[in-house]
């Protein structure tokens, strides 16, 4: 049985979890499904529920870190039709494994969040597309719907009130792209999974081509939470801008690998301390904050930044998914990027030119320097390729491809250009 207790600083979604107690008796005597008793029994109106959610500052756990409550605000309620709701479990990025950890120990938390979500935009229908590769996952969730189902708090009339909503799983086909919220639509229709032009932006034209609210898992899972302990409490636990707390999945060469959820705002250093620190006690090279695609930064600066959305900004970086890859002295950094690089060539879904060809060529480059063909002018036409797909691509993947590679090369430029001028490491470990 895997202890979580002693990874967290003042944890919510991830708090008194052991792995056993994942059932919905288990979520009732720690207070949930309280929140949306709440809500239906002393007819809280949306617009409360949705003024909490601003109140709360909680943003999107998913990368783009949009604030909910105001997404939340977009979708036209008075839609004669059906809308939808939908949550984003495609984690696929490499790095990120907290959204899984949800639905294994503490699925409800994410279904009454959504129930309350729903209730929140006068929504009846709504999936949770969990990715593809994930299967014991998804059987869990699958087992907590059935749970909820059978106590009323899913279904027709929940809880005696006019509220209704039917929640269903979806079990996605392990496409990275599926994670872009367009694609997963596409691919929730029964289509091939890739990315729509925006606008339309899904809250008016969605799931089957009506308004649909999509919202990751992690950002679902911390509602009941915040209608728990009110907006401003909720937001007190972290920074201005950065309310509440946040689940980063450390890995890399941390002692502990894991998922730790604590508050915005928390330092680096004390993050690494709970992972246990460097492991065999080596030294802190480099740091990928928020998944693969966000740049990477020295781990210098990473010892002196604060985890939350604005300070990573400031840094040079992203927040994104909070998926902490941590790099000591022995790692190669051209070695790092042709991986990444690999994974973007091989996940593109070759709708569009830039990214198509322009992560194709990427890994070439790279494969070529790491292999001791590198020449002169290589880093120049990284750079320009990486220039040439940022921001003309239909969605984020290319921006995710080319980021990696302009701070690998800004922060780590001599390791490339000792590759391409001795043709070999300068990493001792790698010589
Ligand atoms: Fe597909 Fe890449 Fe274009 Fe996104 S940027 S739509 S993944 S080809």
């Amino acid at each position: 049985m895997t202890c979580l207790h002693d990874r967290h600083i003042n944890p919510l979604i991830l708090a008194d979890l052991d792995g056993s107690n994942w059932h919905l008796a288990d979520y009732v005597k720690r207070g949930g499904y309280e929140a949306l008793k709440r809500i239906l029994n002393e007819k809280i109106t949306p617009e409360q529920v949705i003024a909490e959610l601003k109140a709360s500052s909680l943003r999107g756990r998913g990368g783009a870190g949009f604030p909910t409550g105001l997404k939340w605000s977009f979708m036209p309620r008075q839609f004669p039709g059906q809308k939808y709701l939908v949550c984003n479990t495609d984690e696929g990025e490499p790095g990120t494994f907290k959204d899984r950890d949800i639905i294994r120990y503490n699925p409800h938390a994410l279904i009454e969040g959504m129930a309350i979500g729903a209730y929140a935009m006068g929504i009846t229908v709504g999936y949770n597309y969990i990715h593809g590769e994930v299967w014991a996952e998804y059987d869990r969730f699958e087992q907590a719907l059935e749970e909820a189902r059978a106590a009323g708090f899913l279904g027709d009339r929940i809880m005696g009130s006019d509220f209704n909503f039917q929640l269903h799983a979806f079990h996605g086909y392990g496409a990275y792209i599926c994670g872009e919220e367009t694609a997963l639509l596409e691919s929730l229709e029964g289509k091939k999974g890739q990315p729509r032009f925006k606008p339309p932006f899904p809250a008016s034209y969605g799931l089957y081509g009506k308004p649909t609210t999509i919202n990751n898992t992690e950002t679902f899972a911390a509602v009941p939470f915040v209608m728990r302990m009110g907006g401003e409490a909720y937001a007190a636990l972290g920074k201005p801008n950065n309310g509440g707390t946040k689940i980063f999945s450390m890995s890399g060469d941390v002692a502990k690998p894991g998922n730790y959820e604590v508050p915005l705002g928390t330092p680096f250093a004390k993050l690494l301390e709970l992972a246990g620190g460097m492991r065999d006690g080596k030294k802190i090279k480099a740091v990928i904050p928020g998944g693969s695609s966000m740049p990477v930064l020295t781990g210098d600066v990473m010892m002196a930044t604060d985890m939350d959305y604005d300070s990573i900004a400031k840094a040079g970086s992203m927040l994104g998914s909070g998926a902490v890859i941590v790099m000591d002295e022995t790692r190669c950094m051209v070695k790092s990027l042709l991986r990444l690089s690999y994974f973007y060539f091989e996940e593109s879904c070759g709708q569009c030119t830039p990214c198509r060809e322009g992560t194709g060529w990427l890994y070439r480059m790279v494969h070529r320097i790491e292999h001791g063909q590198g020449r002169e002018d290589d880093l120049d036409m990284l750079n320009s390729i990486a220039d040439n797909i940022q921001g003309r691509t239909i969605c984020a993947l290319g921006d995710a491809a080319a980021m990696p590679v302009r701070a690998m090369i800004k922060n780590f430029r001599e390791e490339f250009e000792h590759h391409i001028k001795h043709k070999r490491c300068i990493v001792p470990a790698y010589v």
